[in-house]
Formats: structure tokens, sequence, C-alpha cells
């Protein structure tokens, strides 16, 4: 676009604002929460069992305390969520980021089987963010002081001659984040070439972890889930297996309040962390996990479920991307990703522009999640990537939205278009 046309349409943008303002709007598009009609879809879970069906399970009280590592039948249905055997997989509380949360305390404290020593006894233990990442994620490391090394995300993956190097001259290196399908907030599903190279790293340090968050597995948008290959099948065959640590849960399954997380990996990753949550608590939430259970009866119980899912979001996500590329496609302000499924849209301003749009937005009553976010620390250092969470707002809300957003943009980046 030349000078004049940018300088029209910042005119405009400016105009449509002011009204856009007036209109007094309040949507969040802060989270990626369900929407009510997402969490009804489970409402069958809430009078699913009888008592009696609870207090004798093969001789067993699941009202009572015990079963530390998850009831069978919930082993066997999230091992195949999980793609793992039933003896690889430990069934926990409600919360996957807890159980993240508490592997990386417990590598801290303890360090794992293949540590030389605690995690805390080392002058510096990090770990790589591939960027734009999930902030929690990073919001944990910072809590515990690990130090975060972000590089780059590509569209198979992070950017893996980075990792490598990084991997095998740091000892200090010693895991990495990855949401390998639909990832927060690209949506980049790992190739098959990232899986086989992560696998196959050769790291300095010998305790090194992939934090594999499977948040996101069955959740695609209406075509059908993608595949990813499986990292402890490819880590086993590489002699890596007690490498990957697997998270899951139902938190965008059925309700994140309420559902079932779990963690998996090598028996003998399975052996250490049952050790370590031995002394945390004397069993989690059976009757969660029975209700579960009965709910899906199996895997394809849970696929059809999140084809339920799709219906609803689907919609959301196709509003998002047409305004998008009405709004915003051709004027060189903007990038941005077309999720398959996931919970996210990623969105890359012109440098320097991403808080003041977040800024922006605010004042015309759409609150957008803090620019920044997507990074370590909460610095992204070119202030220009977003984050848009499209499913908790109604298809209606989401075209006054992104009304709202594609003129903040405008508004905000046409006047450094031109430098
Ligand atoms: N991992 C990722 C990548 C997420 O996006 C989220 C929630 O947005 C979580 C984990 C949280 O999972 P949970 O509800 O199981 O703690």
């Amino acid at each position: 676009m030349d000078v004049q046309e940018t300088t029209d349409l910042l005119a405009a943008a400016r105009d449509r604002f002011d009204i856009l303002k007036r209109a007094n709007a309040t949507i969040d598009m802060t989270r990626g929460k369900p929407a009510p009609e997402q969490l009804d879809l489970s409402n069958g879970m809430l009078n699913i069992l009888t008592a009696e069906e609870c207090a004798d399970v093969d001789g067993q009280d699941y009202r009572n305390y015990g079963i530390g590592h998850g009831i069978p039948a919930a082993k066997a249905l999230f091992s195949g969520f999980m793609e793992v055997a039933p003896d690889e997989i430990i069934i926990g509380g409600n919360s996957s980021l807890n159980l993240m949360y508490d592997v990386l305390a417990g590598a801290l404290l303890f360090g794992f089987p293949d540590s030389p020593r605690p995690w805390s006894q080392e002058e510096q233990v990090s770990i790589l963010c591939p960027v734009p990442g999930y902030d929690r994620h990073f919001a944990v490391c910072e809590q515990l002081g690990i130090n975060m090394i972000p590089l780059p995300m590509t569209d198979t993956g992070p950017d893996m001659d980075a990792v490598e190097e990084l991997v095998s001259s740091r000892p200090d290196v010693r895991g990495i984040w990855c949401v390998p399908k639909y990832s927060n907030p690209t949506g980049v599903v790992y190739s098959d070439e990232t899986v086989d190279r992560l696998a196959a790293l050769k790291p300095a340090a010998k305790d090194f972890k992939i934090l594999w968050d499977n948040a996101y597995t069955l959740h695609h948008l209406g075509g059908g889930a993608a595949k990813v290959k499986d990292i402890l099948k490819t880590c086993r065959a590489a002699g890596t297996e007690n490498r990957p640590i697997l998270f899951g849960s139902t938190s965008k399954i059925t309700w994140p309040g309420a559902g079932v997380a779990v963690v998996a990996g090598s028996k003998a990753t399975i052996a250490d962390l049952s050790k370590k949550m031995s002394f945390q608590t004397i069993g989690p939430d059976k009757i969660n996990q029975l209700r579960h259970v009965k709910f899906f009866q199996d895997l394809a119980g849970m696929h059809d479920l999140m084809n339920g899912h799709a219906d609803i979001i689907g919609p959301k996500f196709a509003a998002v991307e047409k305004a998008l590329t009405e709004r915003l496609a051709g004027k060189g302000i903007a990038t941005w990703t077309t999720p398959q499924g996931g919970y996210f849209v990623s969105i890359d301003v012109l440098p320097g522009c991403a808080a003041e749009i977040v800024r922006r937005a605010d004042e015309a009553g759409l609150k957008l999640t803090p620019a920044g976010s997507t990074w370590p620390y909460g610095k992204d250092p070119d202030d220009s990537n977003l984050r848009l969470a499209p499913t908790m707002p109604s298809v209606e809300e989401i075209s006054r939205a992104m009304e709202i957003f594609c003129t903040c943009v405008e508004l905000v980046c046409f006047p450094r278009l031109h430098g």
C-alpha cells in the first residue's frame, strides 16, 4: 500500500474506533476457557454413578483412601488417550498443570533417577521455551527459579537446529516445553521429523527431559484430529525412553474444574513419579475417575464428545479467520495462524505495536491476553505477538470483538507502516 492509501485507511480506522468506543462492549478473549455450551455436553456425568457402584468395585470402596496411581478402568481408558501402556501412566487429580508443577518441583528437590543431584543444587537449570508459547508453562518455571531460554517455533515444531545446538553444548539445559499438537498459541502440529530429532538429541545433561504437554490431543475444530508421532515409542527406539514426560487432562473435554489429569512415561519414570507422589496424597478422586470412565465408555466416546465441541467452537474460529482475512489481509501490518485445532489464534503485528493494541482494545471494551504473555518472563522483545482466545464468547460477540480488534490493529500499526 502507498502512503496515501495508508493515510486514508488510518482516518477511517480512527472514525470507526470512536463509534466502537461509544458502543460500550464488554467482551473477554483473554483465556482459553470452554463456553458454557461446551460444559453442558458433559452434564450427563453429574448423575451417572450410584452409591453401590462406587462402594464395591472388585472388592474396593472407591469412596475411601487408596489406589494412588489411578483406578484400573481409568488407566485402561487414559492409556489409550495418551498412547501408552496402562503401566506407563498415573491418573492424578483434575489439573495437568498441577502435575507439571509437581514434576518440576520434584526435580528441584530430589532430581530424577538419572540426575547427578537435585536440580536445586546446580548453579543454574534451564528449560527451552519455544515461542510464542503457553504463559503458564513459563510462569511455573519463573516461580520455581528455572531459567528459560526462548527459541523460535516453526511450522513443524521448535527450531530443531537451535534445540540441538543448545542441548548438546549446555549442561544447564535440562528440558524443553512441548505442546506437540495444536500448540498454544500457534496451533502448530509437530512433524515426524521433529519428534525423531527430539528423541535422538544428544544432551550434555544426562537427565534432559521432554515435557510433552498433550493438552489438545483430541481438540480438532471440525476436520478430525491430526496425528503426531508417538514420542514414547520413538524415544524407546532411540534408547532414550526415560526422556519424555507426557501430560494430559480432560479439562477441555469434560470440565476444567472437575476433569481428570494424567502423567505418563516409561516404567522407570512412572516408578519415580509414583514414589514422589505417594508422599503428597493418599490417593486421587477415584469417584471422578470412575464417572469419567462410565461417561465415555471408551476412547471412541471421547472422540464423539470432541466432535460435539468442534461443532460449537469451529464456527467461532471461522469467524476470527474471516474477520482477519477481510480486514487485515494484504495490508502489511499483521500475519496470523489458521489452526486446525486447539484453543488459540496467534497474531504477529508490526514490532512495537502489540501492547498498544491491547490497551486500545481495552478502551473499546475488548479484553485481550496481555502482550508479552506468550514469551518467558512476559517479555516479547519485539512487542509483536498477540493471542486470541475465541472459545468463550458467542459467534456474534466474536464478530463484534474482531471489529474492535482489527480496528485497533489498523489504528496502532498504520502510523508505523512506512517508518
Ligand atoms: N497445557 C496447555 C498447553 C494449556 O493450554 C492449558 C490450559 O489452557 C493447560 C495445560 C492446563 O491444563 P489443566 O487444566 O489440565 O491444568
